[in-house]
């Protein structure tokens, strides 16, 4: 008998016709001798109304009492769906994060899961149930409830999978899996059936959002089996798994792209040790994430120094860049926002020449202005204008025959 990880995102348990669908998929499993154990999301998009109503009667709610109203999200839909099991006939118990023996540390709103005591999910399956847990949160050594970050189902339920040894763990979501582009912008654009876990992180931070980010970190270092795929259709969807035991490395497998992107620049920076410290230690400080930077050589034993962010972030982190330009001396700075990314992605790459070199001459033909750029092992990134990103991303996934 095979063991199987389940999750079903917000859309796929918006109502209660939709429940009754999950719960007809759960029992389909079962029915082929699999153990199961189904992570759920909250109802649609209850966790954005329940954050709306938190504003309405506090400005600046405590992080703590969030994450006591978030759960409950969770916990309905989980109890839900475990309702709707018993009166298939099917015998399910929903359980909490901390039920669940889910244990993160006590940073509230985007906790971390420090460990899972699968004790009682495994009482519960050996006496033939599915077991419900209510996905994205935990508890903390304090004993308080926390919550692991916008879109955290998906590390409980690669989480579970991962202690629980489980044959798979299928991320059921209302897309049909991974593409090589977003299909809303590229007419042709085709579903991937294997990625690897790297190009699948790559994507999911580059702004092709299936799975949050740090589920696909966790399932890389676990080496768990995931499977993004439809909750309304049957046809299998994308594999994610170790880039090793694909048969074949594509050299770019998808194109993806963001519109969340600012940039900012700092203008005659002086050229000596510790300016680059003093810029990015101060955003680090704000807790501001900093994505490319690229540093120009300038006249005079001065540099100009740009960088992006997400668009987010850029109120808090205007503030501190003009407070480290008075501090180093810079003369100036500027930010922009109409600004996207485009990036080609495939594991490929590494061993192939003249990718970066296609790319760049798919855009220019495009007369596509290439603003910043930035490479990894398995990714080419350029910031160019937000209007020009459909045809960009377009231009590309024509130029890679994807
Ligand atoms: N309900 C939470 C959110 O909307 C967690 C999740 O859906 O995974 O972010
Ligand atoms: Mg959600």
């Amino acid at each position: 008998m095979g063991l199987v990880v389940q999750k079903f995102g917000g859309s796929s348990v918006a109502n209660t016709e939709r429940i009754k669908n999950v719960a007809t998929r759960v029992i389909s499993e079962r029915d082929r001798g699999n153990q199961v154990v189904v992570v759920v999301s909250a109802m649609g998009d209850l966790t954005d109304e329940l954050i709306a109503l938190a504003h309405q009667v506090g400005s600046n709610p405590p992080d703590r009492e969030m994450d006591m109203l978030l759960t409950t999200g969770e916990q309905q839909s989980a109890a839900l769906l475990a309702i709707t099991l018993c009166s298939m006939g099917c015998p399910a118990v929903s359980l909490t994060g901390w039920q669940s023996g889910i244990m993160t540390d006590s940073i509230h709103c985007r906790a971390r899961i420090t460990e899972i005591k699968p004790d009682r999910i495994k009482e519960e399956l050996n006496q033939g149930k599915v077991v419900v847990v209510a996905g994205y949160q935990g508890i903390s050594p304090q004993g308080d409830l926390t919550t692991l970050g916008r879109g955290g189902s998906d590390t409980t339920a690669v989480a579970l999978a991962a202690v629980l040894k489980a044959d798979i763990c299928d991320i059921y979501t209302d897309v049909d899996g991974v593409f090589t582009a977003d299909p809303r912008i590229v007419k042709n654009a085709s579903k991937l059936d294997v990625v690897s876990y790297d190009e699948m992180l790559e994507l999911a931070s580059l702004g092709a959002v299936v799975l949050q980010p740090r589920a696909v970190e966790f399932a890389m270092q676990h080496k768990v089996k995931v499977q993004v795929r439809s909750s309304f259709k049957l046809e299998t969807g994308t594999l994610v798994m170790e880039a090793e035991k694909m048969e074949n490395n594509r050299v770019v497998s998808g194109v993806a792209h963001d519109l969340n992107v600012a940039k900012v620049a700092l203008f005659d920076v002086p050229d000596r040790p510790g300016i680059a410290r003093a810029v990015f230690k101060a955003l680090a400080d704000a807790n501001i994430n900093v994505d490319m930077i690229v540093q120009a050589a300038m006249r005079d034993e001065r540099n100009d120094i740009a960088f992006t962010i997400t668009k987010d972030d850029l109120p808090r982190a205007l503030p501190v860049v003009e407070r480290v330009c008075r501090e180093i001396g810079a003369s100036g700075t500027a930010y922009g926002e109409d600004l996207a990314k485009v990036s080609i992605v495939g594991s490929g790459m590494m061993s192939n020449p003249g990718v970066a070199a296609t790319m760049f001459a798919a855009l220019a033909d495009e007369g596509i202005n290439i603003q910043m750029i930035s490479t990894s092992e398995i990714k080419v990134s350029c910031i160019i204008a937000a209007d020009e990103i459909e045809r960009a991303v377009n231009a590309l996934h024509a130029a890679f025959n994807l």
